[in-house]
């Protein structure tokens, strides 16, 4: 009877795990959407699909450098197509403000090609479509994509005129939510998006997951820095074992 009753209480015991972990992830939520001001207004108003290839260019690159390169992108070329079909050498031209255009041109030809050849049609279609499915298989659609990943498909749904409530996770969201244990410290950047999207109550909307993702991200930016974060002057610092460790404070 011993070993019957132990899975049960297993599982109560992570269920209110679990629950605990969701009721932290709203508390953070609520203190560092008050810190930072939200709601915050949406930066982009792109389409989906120039979102995707904008997304494509911000990876491992400061904003400011990816906006330039996107900006001189468009600039250089007129449309989605032209972008496809131009030689490889001058799309890499036109992204050379962002880090390893060598690598950014040929991925972003391949995308638009391969989003063509799923359109059935000569020029890569519109992603507007995206909006009818649900969250899952638009995001699934996006990462079977060669090179498009989570964070990627998210920030395709969610920052672009869609404002679907798919969550991206980037470095700095993904450094608070681990220091705060909100997730374990080995998951990496990729599998924390499921872990933390399943923390958020799923009715949120669109400005809901993304104050959010900002508010997390702001505060890696201005005080959960990756070398000596400001631990001190934290205002979720009564809910993080990592800052409570370093100021020698009990857990
Ligand atoms: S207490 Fe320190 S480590 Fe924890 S979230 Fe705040 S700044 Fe980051």
């Amino acid at each position: 009877m011993k070993n019957a009753a132990a899975p049960t209480a297993t599982a109560e015991v992570q269920a209110a795990d679990f629950t605990a972990l969701q009721a932290k992830a709203l508390l953070v939520h609520a203190r560092l959407c008050a810190e930072y001001g939200a709601p915050f207004p949406f930066f982009s108003t792109k389409d989906p699909l120039s979102e995707l290839i904008s997304a494509l260019l911000s990876h491992r690159t400061k904003n400011a450098d990816s906006h330039r390169a996107y900006q001189e992108l468009r600039a250089t070329f007129p449309t989605w197509e032209a972008v496809r079909d131009a030689p490889t050498e001058a799309v890499q031209h036109a992204l050379r403000a962002c880090t390893w255009p060598e690598q950014k041109a040929p991925r972003i030809q391949a995308v638009l090609r391969e989003i063509s050849q799923r359109c059935g049609s000569d020029a890569p279609c519109s992603l507007d479509f995206l909006a009818k499915m649900p969250i899952p298989e638009a995001r699934a659609w996006l990462e079977s994509i060669s090179g498009v990943g989570p964070k990627t498909s998210a920030a395709t749904l969610l920052f672009s005129s869609l404002r679907i409530p798919a969550m991206p996770v980037d470095s700095h969201h993904h450094r608070v939510a681990q220091r705060l244990g909100l997730i374990g410290p080995k998951v990496g950047e990729g599998p924390a998006h499921k872990l933390l999207e399943a923390l958020l109550p799923p009715g949120w909307d669109a400005q809901q997951v993304y104050d959010h993702h900002e508010a997390l991200m702001f505060h890696g930016q201005k005080c959960c820095y990756f070398s000596g974060p400001a631990c001190g002057r934290c205002v979720v610092l009564d809910q993080c074992p990592f800052g409570q460790a370093r100021l020698g404070r009990p857990a």
